[in-house]
C-alpha cells in the first residue's frame, strides 16, 4: 500500500501552531487567550517559509502575541469607519466614483495588525445570494461608480468559478470602467493563482490587482512565480504595505522589500500607517518616524520603487498622504490632519518611539 503524500493543512489555532513546532508549548498557553479573541491562519506556504529560516519580518506577522490582549482606548472595532459609508451590506461608498466590495469576510491568512481584525475571521462568512444581489444592484443604480475594489476578507479566496460569475456581472454595468482586487493570496497562498484563476479575470473591465506584502522575506519561490503568472497575463500589480514595528521598521527593510516589488514587477503604491485597529498598539510607529523613514528613502531608492505614506483617517474621512500638506503639528505632540474635503482631524500618536 502506499502512503497518501501528506497535505499540510492551513494552520488554525494557537495549538496547531505548537503542534507545528512554530510556537514554543510553554508560549501556547500563554497565547491560547489571544487565539480565542482574534482568527489565526498560517498557510502551509507562510508555514514553510518560517521552517526555512524566514525571521521576525515575517513570523511577527502571523504568530500570535499576548500584547494582542492590550487594547487602548483610542483604538476602535471600525477604526477606517467603514460602517458609516455602508449603504448595503458588503458596500463601503466613501468616495462618489469608487466603492468597496466586500464579498468575503475570511482570509487566507489572519495579520496580527490587521485594520479589519473585528470584522474578518472564520464564522463572518461571506455576502448572502441576496446580499450580493443587491450589492450589484446598488452599483448599477449610482452610474457615478466608475471603479469597483474587491476587498475583504481576500477576494482571491474565492473559486474561479466563483470570480468568473461576478466579474461577469460587473463586465455588464456600462458605467463601470475599472476593477481593482486588493489580495494577500498570490504571497501567501501562491498555488491559488492558477491558469483558471487568470482566466476568470478575462473580459471587458480591466483588473488592477494590489498585493499586501510587508517584508522581502515573504516572497518565496512559488510566490514570485504567483506574481509573474498574473504579470505574463497582462494584469498591472500594484504593491500595498503597511510599516510595522518590528517587521519593517528601518530603511534597510523598506529598501529591501520596495526593491524586491519592483523586482518582481510590482510598483510599490501604498505604504499604509498602521490603523487604530485592537491590540496593535506594539506595531504603530509615531507618524515622525514614518516621515523620516521616507525622507531617508527619497533619493538613495528609485522613485519607481518609492510608494506613497498614507495614513487612514479614523472614523472614516478618507485617506490622505502623511506629508505637511495634510498634517501639521497641534503643538502638544499630536497632529491636525485635513481630510480630502479640507476638514480638519486630531491625531495624537500611540505609537511606540523608539529613539
Ligand atoms: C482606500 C479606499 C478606497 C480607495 O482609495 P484610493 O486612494 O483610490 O486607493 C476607496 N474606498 C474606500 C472606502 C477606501 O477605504
Ligand atoms: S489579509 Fe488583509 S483583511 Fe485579511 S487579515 Fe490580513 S490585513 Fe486583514
Amino acid at each position: 500500500m502506499t502512503a497518501l503524500p501528506r497535505l499540510s493543512p492551513t494552520l488554525r489555532s494557537v495549538a496547531a501552531l505548537a503542534e507545528a513546532g512554530l510556537i514554543s508549548p510553554e508560549t501556547a498557553d500563554a497565547l491560547a487567550p489571544v487565539g480565542q479573541r482574534y482568527a489565526v491562519a498560517v498557510t502551509p506556504e507562510i508555514a514553510a517559509a518560517l521552517h526555512a529560516g524566514a525571521g521576525d519580518g515575517v513570523a511577527r506577522q502571523f504568530l500570535p502575541d499576548a500584547r494582542e490582549l492590550v487594547t487602548l482606548p483610542e483604538e476602535l472595532p471600525d477604526p477606517i469607519g467603514d460602517a458609516p459609508h455602508s449603504p448595503v451590506p458588503g458596500i463601503v461608498h466613501r468616495y462618489a466614483d469608487r466603492l468597496l466590495l466586500k464579498l468575503v469576510s475570511t482570509c487566507a491568512v489572519y495579520c496580527r495588525f490587521c485594520f479589519r481584525r473585528e470584522m474578518v475571521g472564520p464564522g463572518k462568512e461571506m455576502l448572502s445570494a441576496e446580499e450580493t444581489e443587491a450589492a450589484l444592484a446598488y452599483i448599477a443604480d449610482h452610474p457615478a461608480i466608475w471603479e469597483v475594489i474587491l476587498t475583504g476578507g481576500d477576494p482571491l479566496v474565492l473559486s474561479a468559478r466563483r470570480l468568473r460569475e461576478i466579474k461577469a456581472r460587473l463586465d455588464a454595468i456600462p458605467h463601470v470602467g475599472a476593477l481593482r482586487i486588493h489580495t494577500r493570496v498570490p504571497v501567501v497562498a501562491p498555488e491559488r493563482i492558477t491558469g483558471e484563476l487568470v482566466e476568470a479575470l478575462g473580459g471587458r473591465l480591466p483588473v488592477h490587482i494590489l498585493i499586501h506584502a510587508n517584508h522581502a522575506d515573504e516572497f518565496t519561490p512559488a510566490a514570485r512565480a504567483a506574481v509573474a503568472r498574473l504579470v505574463d497575463a497582462g494584469i498591472p500589480l500594484f504593491g500595498q504595505s503597511v510599516l510595522l514595528r518590528g517587521v519593517n521598521d528601518s530603511v534597510p527593510a523598506l529598501t529591501d522589500l520596495f526593491r524586491t516589488m519592483v523586482s518582481l514587477r510590482i510598483k510599490p503604491h501604498y505604504l499604509h500607517h498602521g490603523d487604530l485597529a485592537p491590540g496593535t498598539a506594539h506595531f504603530r510607529l509615531p507618524l515622525a518616524e514614518g516621515m523620516a523613514l521616507m525622507r531617508a528613502l527619497r533619493g538613495p531608492l528609485s522613485g519607481l520603487a518609492l510608494p506613497t505614506y498614507m495614513l487612514d483617517i479614523p472614523g472614516g474621512y478618507g485617506k490622505v498622504p502623511v506629508t505637511a500638506d495634510y498634517l501639521t503639528p497641534d503643538g502638544q505632540g499630536g497632529w491636525w490632519v485635513t481630510d480630502p474635503q479640507g476638514r480638519r482631524h486630531a491625531y495624537r500618536d500611540t505609537g511606540e518611539s523608539h529613539n
